[in-house]
């Protein structure tokens, strides 16, 4: 048996849908412990180009059990979306290979409403939430105010349940933000409509996974966003609500007393980010554009461009650290062939000093990036599945990167299809 967690290293979008898709062929089990439908995890493979919001990214190998996680909010009225919009496209999607953790929270609209709300009334003071309802929904989960997707399989208490969180809930979305009360009888019909379909997918995950465990199965854990979204080691408040980190893969999962046997880190190579806050090496004008066209940076959830620059070698660093990666899957690399030079950040100067180590987010603002310039390769390298046929200048890349977050980098992604990887 083995157990292994692919994350992000950065601040999301690094392409882990895209290895998941790939390792999953070695695993038994695929998890997504923690998040939301604020995920967009792109998989391009023989079926055809997907987004994956909520379903873990496994679920394209027929003979892989997904899990969505007890550490993961579901958006009912989206996964009934999401699952059929897959079986269209030819997915098999089942009770069998697709389970729901009894104790993931339930995002009801309400949480999509507070979320909107919300940002309108910080205006240009706004967090950049997805506004899918998920921080609200984190917020009510630790305020004791949730109600978890088992809670479906006993309708009466549910209904009581639900009843005493919207007297609750209307004294914010009513009093506070003076919007419509929520109605009773509403969020009843929806979790009918939305909820009853999904019954025969709930289950105790935990039993599930010791079981696999027990079994000698191999059990891969899918995560969402990157470690500077992280909401105890990111860029607060600009983070998820949620960990992201590896180490919260098993409770996340169901089993917290698994162990982990490697983590995947996944780095794009180069910067992107979507959403408010600091962003030491951000590009802007011609330059930025430039680097978002050829990389297609336009976010797979919401469709915002991302905000781009050079890789920074500072933030992934800490990344790494955080995450406790053993390995590194280096991703869209042939993204910077147009390139005649290619920067990196190595460290930031704050008050006159360079530091090499990721900084207190309060200092972030004050950062300016300190680059070390590369030559580029300047051919199209998609094609290229052995490591020593990649020019000299892409292997110096690697190894420069490499070199300095110290961590293998196995992996080194040249395309978004499942093919277009190099091992190493
Ligand atoms: P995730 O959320 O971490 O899974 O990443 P996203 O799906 O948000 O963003 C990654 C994007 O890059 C997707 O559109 C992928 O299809 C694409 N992608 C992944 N790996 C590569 C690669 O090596 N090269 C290129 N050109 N695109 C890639």
């Amino acid at each position: 048996m083995a157990t292994c967690a692919i994350v992000g290293i950065n601040w999301g979008d690094e392409g882990k849908g895209r290895m998941v898709d790939l390792i999953s062929n070695d695993y038994d089990v695929v998890v997504r412990y923690q998040g939301g439908n604020n995920a967009g995890h792109t998989v391009v493979n023989e079926y055809g180009k997907f987004a994956l919001n909520l379903i873990p990214s496994g679920i394209f190998r027929r003979n892989v059990l997904n899990i969505l996680g007890t550490g993961t909010v579901v958006d009912l009225e989206h996964l009934c979306g999401e699952i059929s919009r897959l079986q269209q496209a030819g997915i098999h999607i089942s009770a069998e290979n697709l389970k729901i953790s009894d104790r993931a929270m339930i995002v009801f609209p309400f949480h999509r409403e507070q979320d909107v709300l919300e940002e309108a009334r910080l205006a240009d003071k706004k967090y950049g939430s997805t506004k899918r309802g998920i921080a609200p929904v984190y917020g009510d989960k630790y305020q004791k105010k949730g109600v978890h997707v088992g809670e479906l399989l006993f309708p009466d208490k549910l209904k009581a349940h639900v009843a005493n969180i919207l007297e609750w809930k209307n004294l914010t979305i009513h009093n506070v933000y003076g919007a419509e009360p929520i109605r009773l009888d509403t969020i009843l019909d929806w979790l009918i409509q939305f909820g009853e379909p999904l019954i025969p997918h709930i289950a105790d995950t935990g039993g599930l996974l010791r079981k696999a465990s027990a079994d000698g199965k191999n059990i891969l854990f899918e995560a969402q966003l990157g470690a500077l979204r992280d909401i105890d080691y990111g860029i607060y408040p600009y983070t998820s609500s949620s960990s992201p980190l590896a180490a919260y893969a098993p409770i996340g999962s169901g089993a917290p007393g698994l162990k982990i046997d490697s983590v995947i880190g996944v780095v794009k190579a180069y910067s992107t980010c979507v959403g408010e806050g600091p962003f030491v090496v951000e590009w802007f004008g011609p330059e930025a554009e430039k680097l978002r066209e050829a990389g297609g940076e336009y976010g797979a959830a919401t469709g915002r461009p991302r905000r781009v620059g050079p890789l920074d070698l500072v933030a992934t660093r800490y990344g790494v650290d955080v995450q406790g990666a053993t390995g590194i899957a280096l991703t869209k690399i042939d993204v910077l062939s147009y390139l005649d030079e290619i920067p990196v950040c190595t460290g930031y100067e704050i008050d006159g000093q360079i530091v090499t180590d990721f900084p207190f987010h309060s200092r972030l603002d004050e950062a300016k990036p300190v680059f070390k310039t590369v030559p580029g390769w300047k051919q199209d390298i998609s094609g290229i599945r052995d490591y020593t046929a990649l020019p000299a200048a892409a292997r110096n890349y690697v190894e420069l990167i490499e070199q300095e977050i110290g961590c293998p980098i196995t992996y080194i992604s040249v395309g978004p299809g499942r093919e277009e990887i190099i091992l190493r």
